[in-house]
């Protein structure tokens, strides 16, 4: 048996997984660590190498039987060159992640930010398997983006396609910490909920939401959120509501520039998404061009393990054509 060695590095935890060479998770075991960011550059290149010394012991697995590494990153970074431009978490800045990889397992690494492997992913693997031109979203922290077209991920000329999360919704709106206004994922993404609720708490508005959370700013999340609407609340409800019209919002930006056969949205908001589906395709359906049906927004399957998915592709998909 060969095998695929495979990483996801995230702002606070990194994970990683051997996957079989058609696509499977060695016994569904994926390794969980703490990403030790502010611990400097070499610090977190350690750990990180660690998640793959993890797997390797765990599996005592002998490297002959490794075919490549994949690994996944958030942005922004260079695909080609393997360098992760800026990771401000994990204090890497031009950090030669490939090289160094390359260097202490002795196999061909790629490297591809989150957004464009989850867009690998679901077309390859997932809710949008064998479509052509599909966009994929995550709705969590922030709001990011991966882009196929004729089957392929468009990367833009220097990597950054697929910025969604920065689209400007609010000419007149919200500052963004990326030095526009108005951002999309300033109003839609998991951050932008728990900051509505933040403020709406310190109104003095009563929801159940707040009663979950004992009023305490730092139990606000998505998780009292849906508990509340569950039991009906009806501010929870309208959070939800408003989730679905500025996610439509966005979404039927995305669909009119680039015309997809679906958009796949995963991330952790869209386990709310029984709550704001209906309102999501209303806003699309009074704002797309072309016209929209059931099939045009999907909610990715993967969840957690989407990256770690897009990374076996992009290194299944390279070494098939090499060897
Ligand atoms: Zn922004």
């Amino acid at each position: 048996m060969k095998y695929y060695l495979i990483l996801d590095i995230g702002g606070t935890k990194t994970s990683g997984a051997l996957f079989t060479e058609d696509g499977k998770i060695v016994e569904d075991y994926v390794h969980v660590s703490p990403s030790k960011t502010f611990l400097g550059e070499e610090a977190v290149y350690q750990n990180t190498k660690d998640v793959l010394v993890h797997i390797i012991n765990h599996f005592s697995l002998e490297m002959e039987d490794v075919l490549g590494i994949g690994v996944g990153s958030p942005g922004p970074l260079d695909a080609e060159k393997g360098i992760i431009i800026h990771a401000p978490l994990m204090g890497w800045r031009n950090f030669p992640i490939v090289e160094r990889l390359e260097a202490d397992f002795g196999k061909k690494v790629l490297l591809d930010n989150d957004g464009n492997l989850g867009a690998l992913a679901e077309v390859r693997m997932g809710v949008a398997k064998g479509l052509q031109n599909v966009i994929y979203m995550t709705v969590s922290t922030g709001c990011g983006g991966g882009i196929v077209v004729n089957g392929q991920v468009y990367r833009g000329s220097s990597f950054g396609a697929g910025e969604v999360g920065h689209m400007s919704i609010m000419p007149e709106g919200l500052t963004c910490p990326c030095g526009s206004v108005g951002c999309f994922e300033l109003y839609a993404s998991g951050t932008a909920i728990n900051n509505r609720l933040l403020i709406d708490m310190e109104k003095g508005i009563q929801s159940k939401a707040f009663d979950l959370a004992e009023h305490k700013a730092e139990n606000l999340n998505g998780k009292v959120l849906n508990k509340a609407a569950e039991l009906g609340d009806a501010y929870a409800l309208e959070v939800y509501r408003k989730e679905g019209y500025y996610l439509g919002i966005g979404i039927a930006n995305q669909f009119n520039f680039f015309n997809p056969q679906t958009i796949v949205l995963g991330g952790g908001v869209t386990k709310a998404k029984k709550f704001f589906h209906e309102t999501l395709m209303e806003t699309l359906k009074q704002r797309c061009i072309q016209p929209i049906d059931d099939g045009s927004v999907r909610y990715s399957i993967m969840n957690d393990r989407v990256v770690l998915y897009g990374a076996y592709c992009l290194i299944k998909e390279y070494t098939d054509k090499t060897y």
